[in-house]
């Protein structure tokens, strides 16, 4: 197989509930995803038991093997699964988009499989012994949402998988068909039963996140539905991965060059369309290079194109969905209400078909306008003055989380010293958002707890056991 009307008929339902799915640049409808219910969660509870025994008794080489394979049939499915992606996400086909993404995906299986967990001696001086291991979970969920439906899924199935547990995964009801398809491709070369997904909406999660059959959850998506989560989890004591986006600041201090800055910057805040968790969200720019930094972004902005992910020359595209767009729209109202300045954007079409809106930036806003201090999760890109790197800092935390944020500087040093003085799990120097396969990856406060890739993320989807003696 491997065509993209193959990879479409293996997951398109014969029976049983069904609903259309769009294309969010053109409105056209692209496929039929399945609506599974508490029957079909139950079913593939019953078969994950049956299969993972025989997986977690593999030996760890076959498992590294099998996620070599299953990388290998990533890369043979890349062009029709960038394609379904591009369709039905709306992320363009090429920048830092769909095949980027797919491309990720098979790094990510790799670099996962290349990852040592080794036994660990704890204590060994003559007269005590002990040892710590990393046993497999059983069954793991596997819940994504709509931004990067394939890149987040294979964060946590990869490592699930490794670790010896099998996996359930469930998709967002607005990217079903992303994640059914990478899934369908994964399962060319494993074994039946350890990696399945089921489609449905937060209510499935539900059902998901309640059902004792799960020791652990691993959740990407809102700090709301988190919040709900951790509730729920609580009667199961289920373990959990909590990845729940953030509000990222970055500062920029006075020693930059604007113009060498501003391409980096713009990714930063503009990757995916703004639909990131770890973007830059909002800009402190000091005083001394602010207008510089403004002009030199709306430049790079403004020359960005924005369009149908499937046309080769686009690198934005349309927000997924209508509730984001009408959030980024709002946003952008307010703070020309609050007196910012639009140097780019700002002027959706709200009769087009498609879910786009401009690429928009909004300077000269005060520090508590909306668009500042609540996530936009598109691309609206709010900009504050400030004179003193101390006040900047205190605005970069005032906000109750922290996933990422960046300082911008010639000087390293002068950058680390600032970073170690922001609350978030990940501060980059000169650059925001890059994530590595083999640095661990998680937010602070409200942003959500645990943490993804490298050895750490590895330990995050087993159970530590002592042999002591
Ligand atoms: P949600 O948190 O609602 O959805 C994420 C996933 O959780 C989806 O698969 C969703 O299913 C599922 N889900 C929903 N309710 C429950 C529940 N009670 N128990 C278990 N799983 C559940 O995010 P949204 O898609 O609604 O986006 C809302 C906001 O979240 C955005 O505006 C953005 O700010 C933020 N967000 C953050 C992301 C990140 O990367 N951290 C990614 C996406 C959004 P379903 O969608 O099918 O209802």
């Amino acid at each position: 197989m491997n065509s993209y009307d193959e990879l479409l008929a293996a997951i398109t339902p014969t029976s049983g509930p069904s609903r259309d799915v769009f294309d969010p640049a053109t409105a056209e409808r692209i496929g039929t995803a399945p609506v599974h219910d508490a029957s079909m969660l139950a079913a593939a509870v019953d078969a994950a038991h049956a299969a993972q025994p025989g997986w977690a008794a593999l030996d760890d080489q076959a498992r590294r093997d099998a996620l070599h394979r299953a990388a290998d049939a990533v890369e043979a499915a890349a062009e029709p699964l960038a394609l379904l992606l591009s369709r039905e996400q709306g992320k363009p086909l090429n920048g830092p988009n769909a095949r980027f993404e797919v491309g990720a995906c098979a790094a990510w299986l790799r670099a996962t499989a290349a990852t040592d967990v080794p036994v660990e001696v704890v204590v060994d001086d003559g007269t005590d012994y002990a040892e710590l291991h990393y046993r497999p979970i059983g069954l793991v969920a596997a819940i994504t949402p709509w931004n990067w439906p394939m890149m987040i899924a294979i964060w946590q199935i990869a490592p699930a998988l490794r670790m010896g547990n099998a996996v359930i995964a469930k998709p967002s009801e607005h990217t079903p068909l992303s994640g059914l398809a990478l899934i369908s491709v994964l399962n060319q070369v494993l074994p039946a039963g350890v990696l399945q997904a089921v489609a449905g909406d937060g209510a499935l999660g539900a059902a998901m996140v309640a059902d004792p059959a799960f020791g652990k959850i691993m959740f990407t998506g809102s700090t709301a539905t988190g919040k709900k989560i951790i509730s729920s989890s609580a009667e199961n004591v289920a373990r959990l991965t909590l990845e729940l986006g953030g509000n990222d600041a970055g500062i920029v201090l006075p020693d930059v060059d604007p113009a060498a800055i501003a391409q980096d910057l713009f990714w930063g805040a503009f990757i995916n369309t703004g639909q990131t968790c770890a973007a830059l969200k909002r800009l402190y720019v000091h005083d001394d290079v602010y207008d510089a930094v403004v002009d030199a972004l709306g430049e790079v902005a403004s020359a960005m194109p924005m369009g149908v992910g499937t046309d080769e020359n686009n690198v934005l595209g349309p927000l997924q969905n209508r509730m984001q767009w009408e959030i980024v729209d709002r946003l952008v109202e307010e703070a020309k209400a609050d007196g910012g300045r639009v140097v780019v954007g700002g002027n959706p079409d709200r009769e087009a078909r498609g879910n786009f809106y401009p690429t928009t930036l909004i300077a000269d806003l005060p520090s508590d306008s909306a668009l500042v201090v609540e996530e936009q999760f598109g691309p609206a890109l709010p900009i504050v003055r400030y004179s003193d790197v101390e006040e900047a800092i205190a605005l970069a935390n005032a906000l109750d989380v922290g996933l990422g944020a960046s300082v911008w500087s010639a000087d390293r040093e002068r950058a680390r010293e600032v970073a170690t003085r922001l609350e978030a799990g990940t501060v980059w120097i000169n650059s925001h958002g890059g994530v590595h396969p083999f640095i661990p990856f998680g937010g602070v406060k409200k942003s959500g707890y645990g943490l993804e890739f490298g050895v750490e993320g590895l330990k995050s989807v087993a159970v530590p056991q002592v042999i002591n003696g």
